[in-house]
């Protein structure tokens, strides 16, 4: 039925593929390329020794936006899914922009010398979508991305007013590593080392970073001590739901984790300003990223799960109300599925979600969309089919008590 191109070859751009390939009845042509071919050739062959489907593969830098209409004029895609990395969010819709085709993401754009992220970037492309008859949806991984679709479900289904959000996000898993990220690094680590905000009465409100935590009772985990982060779904949601009061994202560290960052911080390892070292620039957290463990090298033998889920508070019919959805992900079963750890899983398949429902028609309009924008009912269905099941709560009182 459709022909996709999927830009980024690492530990979600390998479950985006193998997903897509295991429902071939809607994608029906599949090319992944990235910067370096030979790992879309390697997760090639494992595609098609798992599921007996072939795909196929490219090299393209997509910085260069000419390189990538050239690609996309050449495998003629219907649409892009972009999960490279936010660096690139802009050229590829630049290069969609111009080619003619739909485009989706799994985070929002950063520039490569500020470590900062805000939709702002890539909302100013909405009237050239629109214009051009194309679809850009934003952010469809699960943080964001599927946190969203759980907020405007619990909007539809079980509230007149949503007063108080609190996303949560637990990883109790282990990989066996001293230290890694389930990301990629650079990304990962520019996310947490800068300062937290949250929304409160109409306004942000910063922290220092890490400065604000608790222990949450996550379901079938127990309690894990979380952090307030700012994340960048809390930005689209308190726009597209103005009536929070106040939306928080907890994430949730162990303590050796906090430690090895801290000791990486102190000593310039996390810098994201080029040094120069033997007459050559270096900035120290590309450096940092090309010595830790890629995130797709952790799956074998990863064991735990994650839970991530939205803790929900308002009103309906008069009444208070409590709302709590979630998914709990295991970390071998997504391994022994698609040979991916569960952060790629539950990133990838929202991502694969969010393209069939574009693909299909029934997440189909012109402009540039984020997650909560769209009907969630659709793409729950889906989750429940596609291996990220969602559990619900209602009125029941949590271990982790909602916010006063
Ligand atoms: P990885 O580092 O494992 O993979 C990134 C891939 O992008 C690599 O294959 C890399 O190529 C490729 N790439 C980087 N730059 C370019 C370029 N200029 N042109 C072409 N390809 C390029 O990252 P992850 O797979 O862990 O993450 C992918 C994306 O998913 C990130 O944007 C991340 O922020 C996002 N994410 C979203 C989450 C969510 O819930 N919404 C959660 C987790 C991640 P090479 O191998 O050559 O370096």
């Amino acid at each position: 039925m459709a022909n996709v191109l999927i830009i980024g070859a690492g530990g979600v751009g390998s479950v985006v593929a193998h997903k897509c390939a295991l429902n071939s009845d809607v994608f029906t042509s599949i090319t992944l390329a990235s910067r370096t071919k030979s790992k879309c050739d390697r997760i090639a062959a494992e595609i098609r020794e798992m599921h007996d489907v072939t795909i196929q593969t490219a090299q393209v830098d997509a910085d260069v936006v000419a390189d990538m209409v050239a690609l996309i004029r050449s495998v003629n895609p219907v649409l892009v899914i972009n999960v490279a990395l936010p660096y690139q969010d802009l050229p590829i819709m630049d290069a969609c922009l111009e080619a003619g085709v739909h485009y989706m993401d799994t985070a929002n754009y950063e520039p490569k010398d500020v470590a900062k992220f805000e939709y702002s970037w890539q909302w100013a492309y909405k009237e050239r979508f629109e214009q051009a008859g194309l679809m850009a949806l934003l952010g469809c991984g699960f943080d964001p991305g599927a946190t969203q679709v759980f907020t405007a479900y619990a909007n539809k289904h079980y509230f007149d007013r949503m007063d108080y959000l609190d996303i949560v996000d637990c990883n109790a898993g282990n990989h066996g590593k001293a230290f890694a990220t389930n990301f990629n690094p650079e990304i990962n680590i520019r996310e947490i080392t800068q300062p937290g905000r949250y929304w409160e009465n109409g306004e942000w409100i910063e922290i220092p970073a890490m400065s604000i935590h608790k222990p949450i009772e996550y379901p079938g985990i127990g309690a894990r001590e979380s952090y307030v982060l700012y994340h960048e779904e809390l930005e689209s949601l308190v726009k597209n739901f103005p009536t929070l009061k106040r939306a928080r994202f907890w994430m949730t560290f162990g303590q050796a984790y906090l430690t090895h960052l801290e000791v990486l911080q102190n000593v310039g390892m996390t810098r994201i300003d080029p040094i120069k070292f033997q007459g050559m620039d270096v900035i120290p957290l590309e450096f940092l990223k090309a010595v830790l463990p890629a995130p797709d090298s952790l799956g074998e033998n990863y064991t735990g799960q994650t839970s991530i889920g939205c803790q929900i508070k308002g009103v309906k019919d008069g009444e208070e109300r409590t709302c709590f959805i979630w998914n709990n992900c295991d970390h071998a079963e997504t391994y022994r599925e698609v040979r991916g750890q569960a952060v790629s899983y539950t990133t990838g398949v929202p991502a694969m979600i969010g393209a069939m429902l574009m693909l299909t028609g029934v997440w189909m309009k012109p402009g540039v969309w984020n997650c909560e924008e769209l009907d969630p009912d659709p793409f729950i269905e889906q989750m429940n089919k596609q291996g990220l099941p969602v559990n619900e709560r209602i009125n029941v009182p949590l271990p982790h008590e909602y916010p006063a």
